[in-house]
């Protein structure tokens, strides 16, 4: 059988059609969880950058707050110095001071001349620094009225920082000077640490896309804080647009879901972040779990498909294989099976029909029985008596005619005991009643004796055997073999006018055993039929025989293990082959 057969067999047994029903329903289901999962990952995902962009906003407003709270602060320190009354500078400093420590992460107030001259500062040691060359100081003479600068390391100390810084004008415009602030980046811890559970994070960005200051704290050296580098949209939103997006982090280089808006009057950016891992992770844990769960249903599911299709099919076979026997045989033993009612009501109606056909083969067997027995006892009576007859004719010398007579009544009687056997043989072979009592033979005698005991009733005079000496014996039941070489023989005589020869050789581990005669032949169309029950061929004539001879003789060949065949010449005769097992002495 090849594959594809085997598949076709497989889908169209019980167990093939179960599992096809299950697929057929698994199959849709699974689909159905897919576009499911499909869906609600899309949704987390948005959720997901949704909640990054609301955080950031917050980050936002509470730093924008803070820029805005120190600008004020600011402001209202500058009053000092455009005071027409000037006040002391131990007093501004003093009051500068006091501010400074008002806001977290904030190192210094300092006021810087339009020189770019730090003249009075919070902290002392800075008084005196020249920062006409920072870009926040360069801003304001440019005319900005306010600068949140980049961060930097300031000359004063290694802490990276960033300088919020106000210009002060007079009322006509004319910068009087600078208020300048000097925060620390790390203080802002206390202004925008926001804790988030596992691994979100959140970040300010300086302009030119400098990490400030990032909650979880990590320590980063300058090259770390350069995100702008790896983050297309981190650039973006630097460039003023509010953003979202999946990117690898520039510190773990792991998957990020980021949301990032710029800062309210200034051009830094607030960020909040999750590793998509982690956000993703409760959808991957009930897609797991439901996954495992589909497999066990689906696992549970084929194990019952195949125990249900064993529950209907092992008690099927045990049904197909006494349906067989019957066939064979033509009846069974009782067929015991448990399964679905319709298989046990077919197995009850099994054994009832095996019944039935026992009860008719008993009959039959009876009848076979009868006839073979109260037919044939008054037939061997009439023989028995036509022999003594003969016996005594030919003592007595009495004339050919009578002599004939009994002759004639002894060949009847024998070829009627003849016809009567292969009624009952035939009945036999059919119902599979035949029994053998094999023994281990010498062919060459065993011919010899049979044509010498077959004189009496048949023209053996016309036989002439050519079995070569030391054949091997042949395993079979004496009582068929000679039914088999008496049927072979007594059709070689009837149907043909002269010799009939037995030879026999060995071929492999079987004695092969041919009967020729030299008649007609049989024609070819009729060959294949003569070994069917009742055939006659034309030939036949009004030769006597019922056409069960040769039904009989393959019968028989066939239940010693050999077979039979004829090759036959229109005009030169036929010849019946058989082989026999041969009995190998162990
Ligand atoms: P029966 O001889 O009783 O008719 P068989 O079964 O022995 O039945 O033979 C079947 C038919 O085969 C015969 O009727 C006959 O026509 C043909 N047949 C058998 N043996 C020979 C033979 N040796 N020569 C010619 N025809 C034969």
């Amino acid at each position: 059988m090849d594959k594809r057969g085997g598949l076709r067999h497989y889908i169209s047994s019980v167990c093939g059609i179960l599992v096809l029903f299950l697929i057929t329903i698994l199959v849709p289901v699974i689909i159905l969880q897919a576009v499911i999962y499909y869906n609600r990952f899309d949704a987390r995902r948005a959720d997901e950058l949704q909640s990054n962009l609301e955080l950031a906003r917050a980050i936002s407003a509470a730093f924008s707050a803070y820029v805005n709270d120190i600008l004020r602060q600011e402001k209202a320190l500058s009053v000092m110095f455009a005071s027409p009354v000037p006040l002391p500078e131990s007093y501004i400093r003093r009051v500068m001071a006091g501010s400074a420590g008002e806001y977290p992460g904030l190192r210094d107030f300092a006021w810087i001349n339009t020189k770019g001259i730090i003249t009075v500062s919070s902290r002392p040691g800075v008084a005196g620094l020249d920062i006409s060359d920072r870009s926040y100081f360069q801003n304001i003479l440019k005319g900005k009225s306010y600068v949140v600068s980049d961060l930097f390391t300031p000359r004063t100390g290694d802490m990276p920082s960033f300088v919020i810084a106000r210009a002060v004008r007079s009322d006509s415009g004319r910068l009087i000077g600078v208020m300048r602030a000097l925060v620390v980046a790390d203080g802002l811890r206390s202004v925008l640490t926001v804790h988030r559970p596992e691994q979100g994070a959140i970040a300010v960005i300086d302009s030119r896309g400098y990490a400030v200051y990032g909650y979880p704290e990590v320590h980063m050296s300058w090259r770390e804080r350069n995100w702008a580098g790896s983050q297309a949209v981190l650039r973006r939103a630097l460039a003023g647009t509010e953003t979202t997006g999946i990117i690898a982090s520039a510190l773990t280089g792991k998957d990020i879901m980021v949301g990032i808006t710029p800062v309210n009057g200034t051009e830094w950016v607030a960020e909040a972040s999750r590793p998509v891992s982690e956000a993703m992770a409760p959808v991957y844990r009930e897609m797991f779990r439901n996954f495992l769960l589909l497999l066990t249903v689906a696992f549970i599911a084929f194990i019952l498909a195949v125990r249900i299709s064993r529950r209907i099919t092992v008690p099927l076979n045990a049904l197909r294989k006494s349906s067989q026997a019957i066939g064979l045989k033509g009846y069974t033993e009782r067929v015991q099976v448990s399964g679905p009612e319709e298989i046990e009501e077919l197995a009850a109606t099994i054994n009832t029909m095996s019944e039935d056909i026992r009860f008719k083969e008993e009959e039959r067997e009876s009848y076979i029985h009868t006839i073979s027995h109260d037919l044939r006892a008054p037939l061997t009576l009439i023989q028995g008596h036509a022999q003594l007859l003969q016996r005594f004719i030919d003592e007595a010398g009495i004339d050919d005619n009578v002599c004939l007579s009994v002759v004639t009544i002894i060949k009847n009687t024998h070829s009627m005991n003849t016809m009567i056997q292969d009624l009952v043989d035939s009945a036999r072979l059919s119902s599979g009643q035949l029994k053998l009592d094999i023994k281990s033979l010498d062919l060459r005698k065993f011919v010899i004796n049979l044509l010498e005991e077959a004189g009496t009733v048949m023209d053996m005079e016309r036989v002439k055997a050519y079995i070569p000496h030391g054949l091997p014996n042949v395993k079979a039941d004496p009582a068929r073999l000679e039914r088999i070489m008496m049927n072979l023989l007594s059709n070689g005589l009837k149907y043909s006018e002269g010799e009939v020869t037995v030879s026999a050789e060995k071929t492999d581990d079987m004695l092969t055993v041919s009967v020729s005669d030299y008649g007609t032949g049989i024609p070819e169309e009729e060959q294949p039929l003569l070994f069917e029950r009742f055939y006659r061929a034309k030939g036949a004539g009004r030769r006597e025989g019922l056409g069960l001879g040769l039904y009989i003789t393959k019968g028989l060949v066939e239940a010693h293990g050999g077979h039979i065949w004829l090759s036959s010449q229109a005009g030169v005769g036929n010849t019946f082959c058989f082989t026999l097992p041969i009995h190998t002495i162990k």
